[in-house]
């Protein structure tokens, strides 16, 4: 099923797990899948660490089996810097085999050495390589979006100017980056909206549960941190059970507002932590059916 059909039924839940480090063995994600299976999302995305085969083998095989013996929906994320034509093309058939008929198509991020070699330079390319592949057009192509910007954009407006490329090309669904400021999506998505771009976005919220995780967080994305976020921060950072608390008590909150707003879904990053996604749920499962 392509995840562009769930979104009859708004707001859609969604959640992202990714595979375990090279040092656990694959198992621990099935663990983690047994409890959030039990939440009953409607798709799981399964991040792939860009470059090199091993990871894209994690991917699909967990995908799959979200898929073929979860019966829930899947997502398998494609980034495609250092890639050549014919890699993405074996990729896509490992994706097909495996029955996996969504895919979230990214460039991924420019190493600290530099851009490696590839065929791609943009999400957007390789949006267009899938659909111009007859035996690929059939994926759901989902794209990665910014409510602050991509930190290399100029700014919010060509970074808005990107994405719609990226619709162009034939993205049929958008997740965000995560943000802790609701403002910043609101704003967003109008400008979006007014850009001609109106295919389902769903927003990617992180509860965040340690100050580590968010230092590391603002540093790779650049979203910005409200004061109340901050102040909570500062208040918590020492006590790491009631820094997890207030975590999950903010991205409630957060949620909370973006469904009263008619949010098209909310894409919970669980950091493969089953404890905070069902806390979550818990608190939000009746406004999301509601
Ligand atoms: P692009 O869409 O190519 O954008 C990158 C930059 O180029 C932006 O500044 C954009 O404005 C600009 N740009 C885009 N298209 C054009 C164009 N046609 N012409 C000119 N400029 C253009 N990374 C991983 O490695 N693995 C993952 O599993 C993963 N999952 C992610 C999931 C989500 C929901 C998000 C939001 C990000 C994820 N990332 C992942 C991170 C992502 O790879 C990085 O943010 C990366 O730096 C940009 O990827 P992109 O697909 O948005 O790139």
């Amino acid at each position: 099923m392509k995840t562009t059909d769930i979104f009859a039924k708004k707001p859609v839940l969604s959640f992202e797990v990714f595979p375990p480090k090279r040092t656990n063995p694959v198992e621990t994600i099935y663990e983690t899948l047994d409890s959030l299976r039990k939440l009953n999302p409607d798709f799981i995305s399964v991040t792939y660490g860009a470059g090199g085969s091993e990871n894209c083998k994690a991917t699909t095989e967990i995908a799959s089996r979200i898929k073929n013996e979860y019966g829930i929906e899947s997502v398998a994320h494609l980034p495609c810097i250092g890639l050549k034509r014919d890699d993405v093309i074996s990729l896509l058939g490992g994706f097909k085999r495996a029955g996996i008929d969504n895919i979230l198509a990214l460039r991924g991020d420019i190493p600290e050495g530099g851009r490696p070699d590839g065929d791609f330079e943009h999400a957007s390319d390789l949006i267009s390589f899938i659909k111009e592949h007859d035996e690929f057009r059939e994926f759901n192509v989902l794209a990665a979006c910014y409510p602050e910007g991509h930190t290399e954009s100029e700014n919010i407006l060509t970074d808005i100017r990107s994405l719609k490329t990226k619709v162009d090309a034939g993205a049929d669904h958008l997740i965000t980056q995560l943000f802790f400021d609701n403002d910043c999506f609101y704003r967003f998505r109008e400008r979006a909206s007014l850009a001609g771009i109106h295919v389902p976005v769903e927003a990617g919220i992180m509860p965040v549960t340690n100050k580590k995780q968010i230092e590391r967080m603002v540093s790779l994305c650049g979203v910005s941190l409200p004061s109340k976020f901050t102040a909570m921060m500062e208040r918590y950072e020492h006590n790491p059970e009631a820094m997890r608390d207030a975590g999950i008590a903010y991205a409630v909150d957060q949620i909370v507002d973006l469904i009263a707003r008619g949010v098209d879904g909310i894409h919970l990053y669980t950091m493969n932590n089953p404890y905070v996604a069902a806390k979550i749920h818990e608190a939000v499962c009746r406004l999301l059916a509601a």
